[in-house]
C-alpha cells in the first residue's frame, strides 16, 4: 500500500487525540481566561462547603435566583435555590416542558479534604498551645504539614447566635502544622509516606506568648483563648458547638510560565461545581428544567442531611414535579443527569500508575472516565 493511501486511512479510521490549544479560536482563548479568573475567584471565595454556598447564593441572586419556598407556583423561566442548611445547595430554571419531560441536572461537590477540628480541641504542651484535628476526607498527611494555614467555619454561643470564624486571611498571621527539620529525622525518614505523619501528629500550633506570669497555668492557651474571645466573644465551651475547618491559607494562582495552569486547594470537586453552576446562570429559559445540585460530604461518604444519600434532592426534585402535577418517578425516567468529578491526569513524573493509552491528559478536554471501581469494576457504575 503507498503511503499516501496509508495516511488517507489513517486519517479516516485513527484516533488521533489533538490538543485543545490547536482547536481554539483567539476569541475561544479569551473567553477561556475570563472563565478561569470566574472560577479563581469562585475557589477563593469558597475555601469550605459553607463559603461556596454563600458565594453561589450570591451569584445566583445577582442573576435573579429567588430562595425555593415549599408550595411555591412556577413558572417558565422562573429562578429558584434551596439552601440545605447552609451546606449543600440545589439550583433550578424552570423549563418550557413541564417535568414529565425530565430535567437535565448538573451535580458536583463542593465539600473539599481538609482538617477539622476536634470537639475539644485547645490544649496547651511545653508552653505551646494547639489545636487537636481530625482530617476530614481523603487527605495525604505529609502534604499539611509547614504550609500556612487559615481556620474558617462558625460558631453556636450559648445564647443560640452563629458566628462567622474566620483566622488568617489575607495579611492575618497563619496557623501551622510542624515537622522536623533534616537532621531530627532520619528515623522518621525511613518510615513509609503514609504513615511518616501519623493523623494524631496533626496538631496546629497556635501561639506562644503567655498571659500573665503564673507558669503552673496553661497561660499560653489563656492568651489564645482572650484573642478568640476579644475578636469573637467565643469561649473553650463553644467548641463544642463549632464547625471549624483548617484549610491551606493560599488563594488560587496561575502555574506554569505560560501561566497555562490553575494552582488552588479545593480543586476537587469545585472545577465541577462552578461549571455546573456557571451553565446554569448562563443558561436563560431552557427547554427542559435545569438543575444545578452542590453537594456536601462526599468526601466521606455522601452521609448525612447536606449529603446526596439524604432526601433533600428528591424531596426538591419532588417539590418541583408537585408544583406542576407531574410524578416524580416519570420525571426521573426522562431525566438526564451528568455527575461530575475529577479524574487524574497523566502525569509523565509518575508514569507507571497509569496506563497511557487510557489515560486523560492536560489541555485535552473534559475527562471522560466510563468506568471507576477496582479489580473486576468493583464499585464502578460502568456509565
Ligand atoms: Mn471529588
Amino acid at each position: 500500500m503507498a503511503e499516501k493511501e496509508k495516511n488517507e486511512w489513517a486519517e479516516k479510521l485513527a484516533y488521533a487525540p489533538k490538543n485543545g490549544y490547536e482547536r481554539l479560536s483567539a476569541e475561544e482563548e479569551q473567553a477561556m481566561h475570563a472563565y478561569c479568573e470566574d472560577y479563581k475567584d469562585f475557589l477563593d471565595h469558597g475555601k469550605t462547603e459553607r463559603l461556596c454556598v454563600e458565594h453561589c447564593i450570591e451569584l445566583a441572586s445577582a442573576r435573579g435566583f429567588v430562595p425555593y419556598e415549599k408550595g411555591m407556583a412556577l413558572k417558565t423561566g422562573d429562578k429558584v435555590y434551596y439552601n440545605n442548611r447552609g451546606k449543600a445547595i440545589m439550583l433550578a430554571v424552570i423549563g418550557e416542558q413541564d417535568l414529565s419531560h425530565g430535567a437535565n441536572i448538573g451535580a458536583a461537590h463542593t465539600d473539599a479534604p481538609r482538617l477539622d477540628l476536634k470537639p475539644n480541641p485547645m490544649y496547651e504542651d511545653s508552653e505551646l498551645a494547639y489545636f487537636k484535628t481530625h482530617y476530614y476526607g481523603g487527605v495525604r498527611k505529609y502534604q499539611w504539614v509547614t504550609i500556612p494555614l487559615e481556620l474558617r467555619g462558625t460558631v453556636v454561643l450559648t445564647d443560640g447566635s452563629v458566628v462567622d470564624v474566620c483566622i488568617g486571611e489575607g495579611s492575618e498571621p497563619k496557623l501551622v502544622i510542624t515537622d522536623l527539620l533534616p537532621h531530627l529525622g532520619a528515623e522518621q525518614s525511613k518510615k513509609p509516606l503514609g504513615e511518616a505523619i501519623p493523623g494524631e501528629t496533626l496538631n496546629i500550633l497556635l501561639g506562644s506568648r503567655p498571659l500573665g506570669d503564673d507558669e503552673d497555668s496553661d497561660r499560653v492557651k489563656m492568651q489564645v483563648l482572650k484573642r478568640l474571645y476579644d475578636k469573637y466573644g467565643i469561649t473553650e465551651a463553644d467548641f463544642a458547638s463549632a464547625e471549624l475547618e483548617t484549610v491551606p491559607a493560599v488563594n488560587a494562582t496561575d502555574i506554569g510560565l505560560d501561566a497555562s495552569l490553575i494552582g488552588a486547594y479545593g480543586h476537587d470537586d469545585r472545577v465541577c461545581g462552578f461549571a455546573a453552576l456557571q451553565a446554569l446562570l448562563d443558561i436563560g429559559t431552557p427547554e427542559k428544567t435545569a438543575v444545578c445540585v452542590l453537594a456536601d460530604k462526599e468526601e466521606i461518604g455522601s452521609m448525612g442531611v447536606t449529603g446526596m444519600q439524604s432526601a433533600a434532592f428528591d424531596t426538591f426534585m419532588n417539590d418541583l414535579c408537585d408544583s406542576q402535577n407531574v410524578a416524580l418517578r416519570v420525571c426521573y425516567e426522562n431525566a438526564f443527569c451528568l455527575s461530575a468529578d475529577v479524574t487524574a491526569a497523566y502525569d509523565p513524573n509518575f508514569a507507571d500508575v497509569y496506563e497511557k493509552r487510557n489515560a486523560s491528559f492536560l489541555n485535552h478536554g473534559v475527562g471522560l472516565c466510563k468506568y471507576t471501581g477496582a479489580r473486576g469494576k468493583s464499585g464502578s457504575s460502568d456509565a
